[in-house]
């Protein structure tokens, strides 16, 4: 059960509601050019509108580093967000001070106004209650809807919350019923599947899931420094040697649930026309490096998602920006959607990947959020979660 308060347990009617939205999307030539986490934010905005609340929208987008910074500009948001909707979005040019108290204050029932990027004041990831505090005072309410900034303590995330009445959205209410079940409560078996490059950023998620899941399917760059931690040769493979001792310790560990590669698809160099082979794990000759997991892998690694009741999967089991290397990465995608299990997928490349398959539509749950999924399966308290009021 959900344990927060969203939307629906306030009353906003003719009330300025602060929403903080998740609009950190890629933009190309000042468009948007992918706009999955706007449409992931409409129910919530759609919601207030519907219940004659005055919706205004802030978020971050991107890494600005000194202040202000057009191309990181929330202005091409602002104007894609109005082809989506019918009522009016306006634009401030600032998030705070003098232009959006004016905005916010001249702003009615049923209409919207973006504030813009929150970064651009240093005080936003240095959670400064001063920025909180007027960021508040454009609105009665804070509604949190941003996902994946969850696990960032902001002003716009969390401190805010300090200052208004604040409950979450439904896009935030979905992504936590999702990866809190699953860690939670899931349904067994419940396998996870851990890839991508490195293992260093996952070490805390990997550790927690041994305990959670009945099996960690492990695939990707990641896996190198696990066999290399075991005395596999693994030739030029990108590995991790500063974390060697924790992988040993990881497989000793989970030893009956941690599952490793049982052959690799190498590659003679860095390169999607490079010469490949497939090799059994232990077996890669100098000069090589191993690119995706094997046929067989992906054969004993599908059965066991076929057999699972619920898959969590994040990070690719290859360079699967690579066609040539991509094939264990597809047809593990092709497994989860094909299982029948609650899946949930999170981390931008598995889902880059998902999409990229086509087999979007036959997954349960597809976060927005990697960073803030990765730390939920940690089994982190997420900030912008813990700053919203009880149930
Ligand atoms: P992450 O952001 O940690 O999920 O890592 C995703 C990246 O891992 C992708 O860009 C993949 O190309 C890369 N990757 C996956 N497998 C390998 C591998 N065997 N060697 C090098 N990079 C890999």
């Amino acid at each position: 059960m959900f344990a927060k308060k969203t939307v629906k347990d306030i009353d906003v009617k003719n009330k300025k509601v602060l929403v903080r939205v998740d609009f950190n999307v890629p933009l190309k030539d000042g468009k948007v050019n992918d706009d999955t986490r706007i449409r992931a934010a409409l129910p919530t905005i759609q919601y207030l509108l519907d219940n004659h609340a005055a919706v205004i929208l802030c978020s971050h987008l991107g890494r600005p580093k000194d202040g202000v910074d057009p191309q990181y500009s929330l202005k091409p948001v602002a104007d894609y967000l109005q082809t989506l909707i019918p009522q009016k979005v306006f634009f401030a040019k600032d998030c705070i001070g003098p232009v959006a108290k004016q905005a916010a204050d001249a702003l009615e029932s049923g209409q919207v106004l973006v504030l813009e990027n929150t970064r651009f004041h240093a005080e936003e990831k240095k959670n400064d209650p001063g920025m909180a505090k007027q960021l508040a005072s454009l609105a009665d309410i804070f509604v949190n809807d941003a996902f994946g900034s969850a696990h960032r303590a902001h002003a716009s995330t969390a401190g805010v919350a300090d200052y208004l009445p604040a409950v979450a959205g439904f896009l935030m209410e979905k992504e936590i019923q999702y990866l809190g079940q699953a860690i939670e409560n899931p349904e067994r078996p419940f396998i996870a599947i851990l890839g991508g490059a490195k293992v260093s950023d996952k070490i805390g998620v990997i550790r927690n899931l041994l305990k959670k899941a009945d099996e960690v399917l492990i695939g990707g760059g990641m896996a190198n420094t696990f066999f290399k931690a075991q005395g596999y040769p693994v030739g030029d493979s990108l590995v991790e040697d500063d974390v060697l001792d924790v992988a040993r310790e990881l497989v000793k560990d989970g030893s009956n649930k941690l599952r490793l590669p049982v052959d690799v698809v190498i590659a003679d160099k860095f390169e999607d026309d490079a010469t490949k082979k497939i090799m059994p794990t232990g077996s890669v000759p100098d000069g090589w490096r191993i690119l995706d997991i094997g046929p067989d892998t992906v054969t004993a690694y599908s059965k066991a998602i076929a057999a699972a009741k619920t898959v969590v999967w994040n990070g690719p089991m290859g360079v699967f920006e690579f066609p040539n290397f991509a094939q264990g990465t597809f047809e593990i995608a092709k497994a989860v959607a094909d299982s029948g299990a609650v899946s949930i997928i999170g981390g931008g490349d598995s889902v880059s990947a998902v999409n990229k398959s086509g087999l979007a539509d036959k997954i349960s749950h597809i976060s927005t959020g990697g960073g803030a999924s990765l730390e939920m399966l940690e089994g982190l308290e997420l900030p912008g979660l813990a700053a919203l009021q009880d149930k």
